[in-house]
């Protein structure tokens, strides 16, 4: 038998199986099947996408576009990069999946350097998911043991701030903070309650021995990457530690190196830290990292599972972009690259308020005409995002280059124009 995995392997599954008869077919075809076939919920794709490499990606039609979504916030290493996958086709050829009946050297070295990374003390632990949403589900649970039993007052209540987004499983779902997301499918987990966000009285209020847990995402990705006010994430530090409530992070989205450092939050010790997109390069994992000891086994032995979590060769994908990240110094190229677009994004006069945070990035346009810059880029070959009627999000790869970025920039100006045509 060939213990060899190459390129070439999959080639019989292109050329004669389900996928061949696809091949070559067009995107408008290829779309009015996806239609046809897939559930609704993501509404009509705006492309049908083939390969990529590196920044850029190509459609079924052949076309070319830069990818400054990175999967949204995901793909921290691009595309194809080899080092990625040659470490997760070796680890597939070797050991994919286990179980959580056993164990793999590739998820203990994850864990350690995920504590190590975070600088957690003495008795932190990781727990394994496979999402954001089942990272954030898993920290609801271990908010729900900091119950407060043994004492006078029960702690029912779970805090979360407005504008919010934490995912959406009825868990997740409960903590976020859109009407129209969580509605449809009450009665959700209770007990949580928003605050106003970056409002330090408001938090202060609504905290005492009552409260479980607050969560805060250190920036609002979902609502525009919206940061607070310096200080409130330390503030809220300190108001969840006096009242004996869990401060949990969720850096699904701005953890890993995406602002320019391994975690968004850095410089203040929460209790716990939930981490998903940008961790497996763009292979499924999420994680769960508690804090200490006593936060660490407040979820004990048979109370949470899952039988993906943690496998061989999402942990050894993990690995792989941490080595890059590290290796490559993408942190501090990261930071560079957000100066550059505060200061390129800062020049242009229809560009009202620019949020970069290093490589995840919100911009504010001077008319409502987000939506129509979007198509307009996908036209002209750049794949970005919108998060509201005048707010555009960037969250490229963390490779990105400076010259890449530039590209877009110079187009901005004719997208602009193009939108505001097809407004009028
Ligand atoms: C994307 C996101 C989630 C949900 O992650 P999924 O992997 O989509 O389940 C949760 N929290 C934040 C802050 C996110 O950006």
């Amino acid at each position: 038998m060939n213990q060899t995995p190459t390129t070439s392997s999959a080639q019989p599954l292109a050329e004669s199986g389900e996928l061949a008869a696809l091949h070559g077919l067009p995107s408008a075809e290829l779309t009015e099947r996806y239609n046809a076939s897939l559930m609704g919920v993501f509404g009509t794709p705006q492309r049908v996408l083939v390969r990529g490499s590196g920044c850029v990606v190509w459609d079924a039609d052949g076309r070319e576009y830069l990818d400054l979504l990175g999967g949204i916030a995901v793909n921290a290493l691009g595309h194809a990069h080899p080092f990625l996958t040659s470490v997760v086709a070796s680890q597939l050829a070797t050991l994919g999946h286990v179980s959580n009946f056993f164990t793999s050297p590739t998820q203990i070295a994850l864990a350690e350097k995920l504590l190590g990374l975070a600088q957690a003390p003495q008795g932190s632990k990781v727990f394994f998911a496979n999402s954001g949403t089942e990272a954030n589900e898993a920290a609801f649970k271990l908010a729900r043991r900091n119950d407060g039993a043994g004492t006078d007052t029960p702690r029912r209540r779970i805090i979360a701030l407005e504008n919010a987004f934490h995912g959406r499983s009825m868990g997740a779902l409960a903590l976020t903070w859109k009407k129209a997301y969580r509605e449809p499918f009450e009665p959700l987990p209770g007990g949580v309650e928003w605050v106003p966000a970056g409002d330090v009285e408001a938090l202060r209020a609504a905290v005492d021995e009552s409260v479980a847990a607050v969560f805060i995402e250190p920036i609002q990705g979902e609502a525009g990457v919206r940061g607070y006010p310096e200080g409130y994430l330390r503030a809220a530090r300190e108001i969840t530690r006096a009242a004996g409530a869990l401060l949990i992070i969720d850096e699904v989205q701005t953890g890993i190196g995406r602002t320019g450092t391994w975690f968004a939050s850095e410089g203040i010790e929460p209790d716990a830290i939930t981490l998903a997109k940008g961790l497996g390069g763009g292979f499924p994992i999420g994680a769960l990292i508690t804090f200490g000891e006593r936060t660490s086994t407040l979820l004990s032995a048979g109370q949470h599972g899952t039988t993906f979590g943690g496998n061989p060769a999402a942990t050894a994908a993990a690995l792989a972009t941490l080595h890059v990240i590290e290796s490559q110094g993408l942190l501090e190229h990261v930071r560079d690259m957000g100066q550059l677009l505060t200061t390129a994004l800062g020049k242009l006069d229809f560009v009202t308020d620019v949020r970069a945070h290093g490589l995840l990035v919100g911009f504010d346009l001077e008319s409502e005409v987000a939506p129509a810059v979007v198509r307009a880029a996908l036209e002209a070959g750049f794949i970005i995002n919108s998060t509201g009627p005048a707010s555009l999000r960037l969250a490229p790869p963390l490779i990105i280059t400076a010259d890449q970025l530039q590209t877009f920039v110079d187009a901005l100006p004719g997208l602009y124009a193009t939108a505001q045509e097809d407004h009028a």
